[in-house]
């Protein structure tokens, strides 16, 4: 066991680098990047139904043949190399969920181990031991090795919760900067819809979450190529979420425009990567379309404005907008107000008429964005 622990440590620090944060606000090290503090492989995340638990994330290999130019752990890179079998892998999740309970999941993953195949086909051995051996029923996070066959691809859909296969970047152009042995089509565009086609409505997997990951800025594409692709994989993929990671330069191969772009801070590549999960955010909750999204001639989104705040600098027409009449998505569009306030200004005008936006409780910062979009 000391020894499984000790592959541990490396495997699970060797899988921030797989680091899917399901928000961010722009900071380096906002929560959702950190680890517990009791562990290096246990992270804390909200889990279905709100409440927060503790998910085991790790490699089970970070051994790779593969060449992804902007991996720390591709091919020729120096690294620590290791792997746990399927059988330490599933004992180690199992021993820390029995001691500690509210470590309710395992996330798993892996460099390709030989081929993709060999490679996925240890991830489902370790999925099928914990839930035939040990009869776990509870969350498993599997990735999709690109390039697995079809019949991996259904079995891990078979024996997960959530599936994820990264998508890297925004079509083959991007993707073949980043990676000479991966195929955009082949190993990336196939499976997603063949995940897409299993999981979708009235599917044999229809209840397994399917998600992606862009990494962002490792391969010099735009913001507007991104949420194209991203639109695409949630109306016509109709995946459940598209993660976004910003790349840091240091680690990858110096081809890569990701390693020569000196025009970004390290804290600004976070920005880009929060404005990206701003944008999801408008399209999946706040109705927006992605045509009405606004970029810098570049394609790039501001750095300096929140995607919600430059819409409305660039529609003055539909402000002020007024918060007696409105419906809830017109008082979605003032910059700074959100679902929860709107539903608060809907119920309390109800009651009585609103004479400014601090009668619902808005102050602050907030009240100072919004203000002069809302009359009443
Ligand atoms: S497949 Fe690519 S991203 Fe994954 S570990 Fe190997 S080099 Fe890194």
């Amino acid at each position: 066991m000391e020894n499984t622990l000790k592959k541990l440590a490396i495997l699970a620090e060797d899988a921030q680098y797989d680091l899917a944060c399901a928000c961010g606000n722009g900071k380096q090290f906002d929560s959702s990047r950190k680890r517990g503090a009791d562990g290096r492989w246990l992270y804390p995340v909200t889990v279905a139904g709100g409440g927060r638990g503790l998910l085991l994330k790790t490699l089970q290999s970070n051994c790779c043949a593969s060449d992804c130019k902007y991996c720390p752990l591709r091919n020729n890179a120096n690294a620590r190399r290791c792997s746990l079998s399927p059988a330490e892998t599933a004992r180690v999740f199992m021993d820390y969920h029995r001691r500690r309970p509210e470590i309710f999941g395992l996330f798993l993953s892996s460099g390709v181990v030989r081929d993709p195949d060999f490679t996925m086909q240890r991830l489902l051995d370790s999925a099928a031991i914990l839930r035939r051996q040990y009869r776990f029923k509870g969350y498993i996070h599997l990735k999709i090795i690109p390039g697995a066959s079809d019949a991996a691809v259904e079995e891990a859909l078979s024996l997960a919760t959530a599936v994820s296969l990264n998508i890297e970047a925004p079509g083959e152009k991007y993707f073949r900067t980043l990676s000479a042995n991966k195929q955009f089509e082949r190993d990336i565009v196939h499976p997603l819809k063949l995940i897409s086609n299993l999981t979708m409505r009235g599917a044999r997997y229809a209840k397994i979450k399917a998600s992606t990951q862009f990494i962002v800025g490792a391969a010099g594409e735009r913001d507007n190529e991104i949420i194209n692709y991203m639109d695409a994989i949630y109306n016509r993929l109709r995946f459940e979420r598209v993660y976004f990671s910003a790349y840091q330069p240091g680690l990858g191969d110096t081809s890569i425009p990701g390693e020569r772009n000196f025009a970004l801070t390290p804290e600004a590549r976070f920005t880009r990567e929060h404005r990206l999960y701003q944008c999801d955010f408008l399209l999946r909750t706040y109705g927006f379309q992605k045509d009405e999204l606004v970029f810098e001639p570049d394609g790039s989104l501001s750095l300096s404005a929140d995607p919600k705040e430059m819409w409305a600098r660039n529609h003055p027409n539909f402000f002020p907008v007024n918060i007696n009449k409105a419906d809830k998505l017109e008082l979605m569009r003032i910059p700074a107000i959100g679902a929860e306030t709107a539903a608060k200004i809907i119920r309390l005008r109800a009651i009585h008429r609103l004479y400014s936006l601090t009668d619902a409780g808005v102050k602050g910062k907030q009240l100072e964005k919004a203000r002069s979009f809302a009359t009443a």
